[in-house]
This record gives C-alpha cells, sequence and structure tokens, in this order.
C-alpha cells in the first residue's frame, strides 16, 4: 500500500468511527431506536452510519461451523474464540474511551437487539454467593470473581440447530469470546472463559462463565451450574426457519422483483433478511475469521468452506431453477444488493455479456467456460480492513456460491477457479467458471 492509500485510509477510518461514535451515543442514550440506526445506502446495509454490515443467516454460520469442524475436528473452535476475543477487546477499548460506564452496560443490548443471542441477565460474585447485575459498566466490585451469563439462542447454537447439526462439545464462539475481550478492556483484569452448558450440545441453554483475575480462573473451574432455574422472556426466542420457507421466500423475491432494501428489516427478533432472522455479519468479523483461519491453520485453511458453500448456491438455485433467465439472474443481483460482492464484468469467450446473457448461455450450453470480474467482494473488504493480504486467492465463499448457483441450473459439472483476487493485491478478483462434461 502507498503512502497516499495509508493516509486515506487512515482519514476514512477517522471519519468513520467519529460517525459511529455520534450514531452511537444517540443509540446508547435512548435517543434513537434501532430501526432508524440502520441505513441502506450505496446498495450496503450501514449500522450507525458507518459500520459495514453483510446481513448473513444463521444456517450460514452453522454450516460455516460445520465445515470447519468437519475438516479440522472440534479443536478448530478455540482459534476462532481467540479471533473473537481479540475482536471485542478492540470494542472493549473503544468503549472504555468512547463511552460513558452507564452506556457501556448498554452495548449488550445492542447486540441482542440486533439478533445476536437472547441473555435475560448476568450474575456477578462468588461462587457461593452469586447476585444479579444490571450493567458490567458500573456493577462490578473489587472482590467479584465470576460474571455468569445464561444464553438462549447464540448465533452459533441457532445457526447449528437450524441444519440439524448435533455436537457433542460447547460449540459458542461469537458471543461469549468477544464478551471476554470487552470485560477484560472495561474492567481492566484478565478475564477467563468456560463454556458450562450448551444448547449446541443438546443443553436447553448455555451458560457462558467469566473468571475475573487469577482467583476467578480457580473460580471458574469450581462452578458447576446454577442454582436458580433461568426463564427467558419467550418474545426473544427466535423460530427456526426451515430451509423450504427460505426457499419459498426466494422465490417470491425473484418473481416479486421487490428492491434489496425492502427485503431488510428490523422484526421482533432482530435483522430479518426476507423474514429469515439474520444477525448482521460485520465485514470486520468476516475478515478476523478469515485473517484467524489463517494465522492459526494456515492459508489452506480458508478453502475449508468450499464444499458448504457451493452446496449452499445450489440450494438457493435449485428453489428458483424454474424460473426465467431474468428472474434467476435477481437471485445473482440480490447478493451483490445486500454487499457480498460488485460485479463489474461478465465475459463469455472474451465478450461481455450480462447476467442474464449468461444464464442463457447456460441453458443453451454454449458457454463451455466464463469470466466474471469482481470488487469488493465480502471477503477482500474483510481483509482489508485487517490491511492484511493473502498468498492465495481467498474468496472461497462468494465464488463458491455462485459456482453453486450456476450448476443448479446447468445439467454438467461446473467448477470455478479465483485467477486474480484483491486479497491477494490484485486490482480485481477474477473468477473463472468451467463447464465439464461428466
Ligand atoms: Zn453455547
Ligand atoms: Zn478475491
Amino acid at each position: 500500500m502507498g503512502v497516499v492509500d495509508t493516509v486515506s485510509w487512515y482519514l476514512e477510518s477517522a471519519r468513520r468511527i467519529f460517525r459511529i461514535r455520534r450514531e452511537m451515543n444517540r443509540y446508547l442514550d435512548e435517543d434513537s431506536d434501532m430501526s432508524s440506526f440502520l441505513t441502506v445506502d450505496d446498495g450496503r446495509l450501514w449500522l450507525a452510519g458507518g459500520i459495514d454490515v453483510v446481513p448473513s443467516t444463521d444456517p450460514m454460520w452453522g454450516a460455516l461451523i460445520q465445515a470447519l469442524v468437519g475438516a479440522h475436528g472440534p479443536a478448530v473452535i478455540k482459534p476462532i474464540q481467540d479471533v473473537y476475543r481479540e475482536v471485542g477487546s478492540r470494542h472493549g477499548k473503544l468503549l472504555k474511551y468512547l463511552f460513558s460506564p452507564e452506556q457501556q452496560g448498554r452495548i449488550f443490548d445492542f447486540y441482542s437487539d440486533i439478533g445476536y443471542a437472547n441473555a435475560p441477565y448476568l450474575l456477578a460474585g462468588t461462587v457461593e454467593d452469586l447476585r444479579r447485575i444490571e450493567d458490567v459498566g458500573t456493577e462490578i466490585r473489587d472482590d467479584d470473581e465470576l460474571i455468569v451469563a445464561p444464553i438462549r439462542n447464540a448465533s452459533e447454537t441457532h445457526g447449528v440447530k437450524s441444519i440439524g447439526l448435533d455436537l457433542t462439545f460447547p460449540c459458542c464462539i461469537f458471543e461469549p469470546c468477544f464478551a471476554q475481550g470487552v470485560f477484560e478492556q472495561l474492567l481492566d483484569r484478565p478475564v477467563y472463559m468456560e463454556e458450562k452448558r450448551c444448547e449446541g450440545k443438546g443443553d436447553d441453554y448455555c451458560l457462558y462463565v467469566f473468571g475475573l483475575g487469577e482467583r476467578g480462573r480457580q473460580a471458574v473451574k469450581a462452578f458447576t451450574s446454577l442454582s436458580e432455574e433461568v426463564t427467558f422472556p419467550e418474545d426473544a426466542a427466535r423460530d427456526t426457519v426451515s430451509p423450504e420457507q427460505v426457499d419459498d421466500m426466494l422465490r417470491d423475491y425473484v418473481s416479486q422483483h421487490p428492491s434489496a432494501d425492502e427485503m431488510l428489516e428490523l422484526g421482533s427478533d432482530g435483522l430479518e433478511l426476507m423474514g429469515v432472522p439474520t444477525f448482521p455479519f460485520l465485514i470486520e468479523a468476516w475478515g478476523s475469521i478469515i485473517t484467524g483461519l489463517m494465522d492459526t491453520l494456515g492459508q489452506s485453511a480458508i478453502r475449508s468452506g468450499h464444499d458448504t458453500y457451493r452446496e449452499l448456491g445450489i440450494r438457493h438455485g435449485t428453489a428458483v431453477s424454474d424460473c426465467s433467465p431474468e428472474e434467476y439472474s435477481r437471485l445473482i443481483t440480490l447478493w451483490e444488493h445486500v454487499g457480498y460482492y460488485t460485479i463489474d464484468e461478465i465475459t463469455v469467450d472474451g465478450t461481455s455479456v450480462t447476467v442474464q446473457e449468461l444464464l442463457e448461455h447456460l441453458d443453451n450450453e454454449t458457454a463451455p467456460t466464463f469470466s466474471i470480474q469482481i470488487t469488493d467482494s465480502m471477503t477482500a473488504r474483510g481483509l482489508r480492513e485487517h490491511r492484511r493480504t493473502t498468498v492465495y486467492p481467498a474468496c472461497i465463499f462468494e465464488s463458491a456460491y455462485l459456482e453453486g448457483v450456476f450448476a443448479a441450473r446447468h445439467p454438467r459439472d461446473i467448477s470455478v477457479t479465483e485467477k486474480t483476487c484483491q486479497a491477494r493485491g490484485d486490482n480485481h478478483c477474477t473468477w473463472q467458471y468451467h463447464v465439464t462434461d461428466d
């Protein structure tokens, strides 16, 4: 990156932090509700005026966990947890310097509001004596050893349940580790975390136990379960939307032609895309996952999700496979509109074509190879947020998803190779698709 790029990156970052701070202040002071807090601008969804958000459904997060665990075993959970602890720590620093202690406690309501998890209350104290607290920012005492959080419908457990995955180990990643990093900053102590129960392995709720300081570390080990019965507010529980319902909604979408903006709304359970509860997958968080995988498992780990994303593309593509090329092309542009990628150009035999023309080529079997030039894929943007580059092309999620979408419409096999990639430092990403005879 040159000097000019670096300077403009810092300026843009400063502007974003200013916007986020202003908007977050309004939210945390309860001057604005969540719906005024979400904006669709420039074809993308923004939180607080400056946080770039890609809505990603819970089933997709579940599928990602499934793919990673399938490829690397349960040990893969730990390095990703470390990444989220780091993300939480960064947010915690911002919270500490930008917001008052009263406002800091509300940040957890914020994540609950946008649909990450249902956390009815927190407890703090010692193993023998826990009391309910409202606010981590103001109510933790020096002699407290534990913070205990009963949780239902965390994004991971909702995700693995919605794809019917049964696990034998606790699987929560984002919520407990993000909170762990935030607590470390706000309380200025090392914080240890163990998940004592998890819905992902069949428990009726998840139980995150945080130990504060060295005594807390021992206390976490000694802690077994809550003596009280936990009741969760019913209205915050998310219904599981079946894959068939999602397919129906996709079909409605491609045939009724609403704009992408209309498909996004704030429902009672947080942000919804086509009526499906989604949790906003921050571009930065996506970059963190990729970065964490590369650092702990090597760059080839990026590829572990390929088959899962292809499957997802096939399922979405199959749901609308009997639609016209014009309608089908709306599936491809839907994901462009919500911010997964921007399509610059599609070429068949060196000739530029529209999405619709490409689909007609596929229907007529007249495009043995085609290329799609992309800028600003979610992966490339996520890595840019972390100022990281890769050695190999990295946009597995986006290119494999489209591979599945195309394969669903074509009777023969389709495979993709990413030839150039912005994450590697190229000017854009180029995904080359090959149609092969079985
Ligand atoms: Zn859990
Ligand atoms: Zn790429």
